[in-house]
């Protein structure tokens, strides 16, 4: 039974109760069984109120949960069903145990639209076709109570536009699971008028009892053999090792040994406010400093980290290091200005995120407000209440939270009022063309307006030219970050920087 039934059939006896009672002093009065009719009355009546109120909080409570639930169908659509797809940590975790030593299975990604546009419509229309389809999965394949389900030895998630399951199950069982599925991503895509191009594509890494595989590695394989498929059109493809780009596993084996060898360094870009005329905060951005390969920039190596279930220890690593220098730079003396780490939505919903967050800050003694929490759109689109519980706890101990590379991707404009966000990215992409593209420079001002209209700050990401900065500075943006005033620094420059502060003089001059 869930909670919502409990605390209201709780209401709703107590309700009975006092109505019982009331009912049964009338009848005593009317009986002529009491003496002081007067206090039997007034008991009655106080009783009647306060079944009313509690019927009436009953109802308040009813009519919240079920507004909660609104706004979670309208967000949720990367994971329709939060409490039956579980996120890919958590797969990863409960599978680690010792749920697949011994025991052969098979870890299958499938997808049933064809990745093609990347406009936000289509991906939120493939997102609501995928809601749908989550919901039939578990119903009928995968529920460990449904009387239906085919399967029950299933562990799922959905991660990166892939449902990955693993199935404990014999070949043919497989083998139906997947024509099943199949038909029914195309019966969905009919009924449901939802006009997308459908191709269901499967990939699958056979896991034998006798292997020691790792769970992060097969989820990899299984992509990899997916991914061919739907290239090849074709529906179901078993992984081979001559599928893996040399971007993979094995880089995420040396990530670990560079985390080991302390290779990562964290380097600052500071963020300048147009009205103090100051850099009044920086954006903490790793690198990773190869012996081999130079100095290499996190494109080259977050996603693979994400893959290799590595996330969780670069971004605490950055988290740690940036605590380390604001300490030092407070030692010497010099100015401290916040900071703000940027968080992978993997290592988001880690169970102990906040815990790790806040015991990292008290090791350092550091000032929570010197702190901010950068995040992406798709971050919270995973899990919409556990994404404002966690952002809600940290914003209580005093960290600021940002939406980074806000107008892209899973932009949705309802997570602005639901989120605890105190300041919004605008995303580089509408900065890059505001001089010459008058539709991103509309929009560029139209994003700076909305956001203060809402009380939040703003940021606009990656201006390289004074062209720009004029441009943002007539929409009245109050912070930008960007080449045009610096690079990300190594610690040491970024502090001379700030505290030279050349663009001050500058902006006085002109
Ligand atoms: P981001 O968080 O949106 O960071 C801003 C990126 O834009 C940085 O790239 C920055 O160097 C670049 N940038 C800023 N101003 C300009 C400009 O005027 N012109 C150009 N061309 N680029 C500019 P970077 O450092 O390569 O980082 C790329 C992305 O990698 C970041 O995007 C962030 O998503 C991710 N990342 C970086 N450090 C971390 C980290 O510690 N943890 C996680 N999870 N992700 C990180
Ligand atoms: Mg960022
Ligand atoms: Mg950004």
């Amino acid at each position: 039974m869930n909670r919502t039934k409990i605390i209201v059939g709780w209401l709703f006896a107590l309700f009975s109760i006092f109505v019982t009672f009331a009912v049964t002093s009338v009848i005593l009065v009317f009986a002529n069984v009491v003496q002081d009719k007067l206090f039997y009355v007034i008991a009655t009546t106080v009783l009647l109120i306060i079944g009313g109120i509690i019927m009436f909080l009953a109802a308040l409570y009813l009519n919240e949960r079920r507004q909660i639930k609104e706004i979670i169908k309208e967000n949720d659509y990367n994971l329709h069903r939060k409490t039956t797809f579980y996120s890919y940590n958590f797969f990863t975790h409960v599978l680690s145990g010792i749920r697949i030593k011994n025991r052969k299975g098979y870890m299958v990604a499938f997808n049933a639209v064809k990745s093609s546009g990347s406009t936000t419509y289509a991906m939120k229309k493939a997102a609501d076709f995928n809601g749908f389809l989550s919901d039939y999965i578990v119903e009928t394949f995968l529920g460990s109570s449904q009387k239906k389900a085919t399967i029950r030895d299933a562990y799922y998630c959905f991660y990166r536009g892939n449902f990955i399951f693993y199935l404990i199950c014999d070949e043919q069982k497989l083998n139906t699971f997947i024509n099943e599925l199949e038909d029914e991503a195309y019966r969905i895509s009919i009924e449901k008028d939802f006009r997308l191009y459908i191709q269901p594509s499967f990939g699958i890494f056979e896991h034998h009892e006798d292997v020691d595989d790792q769970v992060y590695d097969m989820v990899n394989k299984a992509v990899a053999a997916r991914e061919v498929a739907e290239k090849n059109y074709e529906s179901t493809i078993f992984f081979s090792d001559e599928m893996l780009t040399d971007t993979t596993s094995d880089d995420a084996d040396e990530i670990s040994a560079a985390l080991a060898n302390n290779e990562f360094v964290v380097y600052y870009q500071p963020k300048f406010n147009l009205t103090s005329k100051t850099f009044i905060s920086s954006e903490a951005l790793i690198r990773w400093n190869s012996p081999t390969r130079g100095l290499l920039s996190p494109m080259r190596f977050i996603n693979t980290a994400e893959n290799g279930g590595l996330i969780h220890k670069i971004d605490m690593f950055v988290f740690e290091q940036v605590c380390k220098d604001l300490d030092e730079t407070r030692r010497k003396g010099r100015r401290l200005i916040p900071v703000s780490i940027n968080f992978s939505l993997y290592e988001f919903y880690s169970p102990n995120f906040v815990d790790d967050l806040i015991n990292t800050i008290e090791k350092y003694n550091i000032n929570p407000t010197l702190l901010e929490i950068e995040i992406v759109e798709g971050t919270t689109g995973a899990n919409l209440f556990l994404s404002i519980s966690i952002l809600k706890k940290i914003k209580e101990y005093g960290l600021r939270i940002l939406m980074d590379d806000f107008g892209v991707g899973f932009s949705n404009f309802n997570n602005l009022k639901i989120l605890p966000i105190d300041v919004i990215k605008i995303d580089k992409s509408f900065i890059d063309n505001i001089e010459e593209d008058v539709k991103s420079r509309e929009i560029a001002k139209f994003m700076i307006e909305f956001s203060k209209e809402i009380g939040l700050e703003v940021v606009a990401e990656g201006a390289d030219s004074q062209k720009q900065v004029d441009i943002l500075k007539k929409f009245k943006c109050d912070t930008i970050q960007g080449f045009y005033y610096s690079k990300p620094l190594p610690r040491q420059e970024f502090e001379k920087f700030i505290a030279n502060n050349p663009f001050e003089k500058k902006e006085n001059l002109r």
